[in-house]
């Protein structure tokens, strides 16, 4: 993890490795603090806190939660004290897809031998994904700490003078995704909106929604974005993203027309400009969300994740690439 002041009043911590659950987290120095997403879990939260310590002596007196997704909320609870600000459905929706404790069962479960030979045989991906994150995270001790200050579409804060707007632009990647922009400074934290160098992982929204909400990034014309995942950058960052959705909705909508199954069609999609991202082979949720577009099915159809994650590591073991999710 490392720390990087983004304008004069804004840092960001990065997690470089850019891979699941390797979210990034902000701090506004002004205005008795505030934090943006407190990591995955308490470990990178405490690690977090103490980066932030550098430029910030006292604990921040808010926390934004740029969305309900577990590496984006599971460090709320070392903020005690402070206001947790985050979109109305935020909630509920971290109470049914951010349970710390399936996360914890799920990567115990490469433990043993016996699951781990039935996960082997049975969701090959679902192991693999546990041994990935095992090797960097630990969802023990987490209490969810929910949000206690709820808004609909936008919501400001002044902080000594400085106006940050939390604008809800949902959903697009998750259901109570927020960005997070501060004029004066031309910053904007994106949330999981922006997926830098790596490749994005959607779970509830659409395309439509989802290009919407880079276009009004665009059009706010920061100088610096700090995406949800990867390094900092500028509007070519937002552009990039768009460039990826637009090139993976149109090939999908090819092979769609051919009757082909969302796993073959991401078999055979060229990787194109983006063979050098992180986690190329999550284009598979990529295709599968066009899919369930071009079908017609409600947004917020459930994935069942063990299967998601096998055609993850499908993907990859198909296009010899690496598995990483
Ligand atoms: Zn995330």
């Amino acid at each position: 993890m490392k720390l990087q002041q983004v304008s004069d009043n804004c840092f960001a911590v990065l997690n470089e490795k850019n891979r699941m659950c390797d979210a990034n987290s902000g701090l506004i120095n002004l205005g008795g603090g505030v934090v943006i997403d407190t990591q995955a879990d308490l470990a990178h939260a405490r690690r977090m806190i103490e980066l932030f310590g550098k430029v910030w002596p006292g604990m921040p007196q808010r926390v934004v939660n740029t969305h309900e997704d577990g590496d984006h909320v599971w460090g709320n609870q070392l903020f005690e004290g402070a206001e947790i600000i985050a979109h109305r459905t935020v909630p509920d929706r971290m109470r049914h897809v951010a349970d710390p404790r399936a996360a914890q069962k799920m990567i115990k479960g490469a433990d043993h031998f016996l699951s781990r030979l039935l996960l082997k045989a049975v969701h090959p991906g679902a192991l693999a994904v546990a041994r990935q994150l095992q090797q960097d995270y630990s969802f023990d001790g987490i209490e969810p700490a929910y949000p206690t200050t709820l808004f609909d579409e936008r919501q400001v804060l002044n902080l000594d003078g400085t106006e940050v707007h939390l604008i809800y632009v949902g959903p697009c990647h998750q259901v109570g995704d927020t960005i997070v922009h501060l004029p004066k400074e031309r910053v904007v934290f994106a949330g999981d909106v922006i997926f830098r160098q790596c490749a994005p992982a959607g779970w509830t929204g659409t395309y439509q929604k989802w290009l919407e909400a880079l276009d009004l990034i665009i059009w706010l014309d920061p100088d610096v974005i700090v995406p949800g995942h990867g390094p900092v950058c500028g509007i070519e960052g937002a552009m990039e993203m768009k460039a990826y959705l637009d090139y993976v909705r149109e090939e999908s909508k090819r092979y769609f027309d051919r009757g082909l199954p969302s796993l073959e069609a991401s078999k055979r999609i060229d990787l194109g400009p983006y063979g050098s991202w992180r986690c190329t082979d999550r284009l598979y949720m990529n295709v599968e969300r066009a899919y369930r577009e071009f079908r017609n099915e409600p947004v917020d159809a459930p994935w069942d994740t063990a299967k998601t994650f096998d055609a993850v590591y499908r993907v990859a073991k198909a296009k010899g690439i690496e598995i990483e999710f």
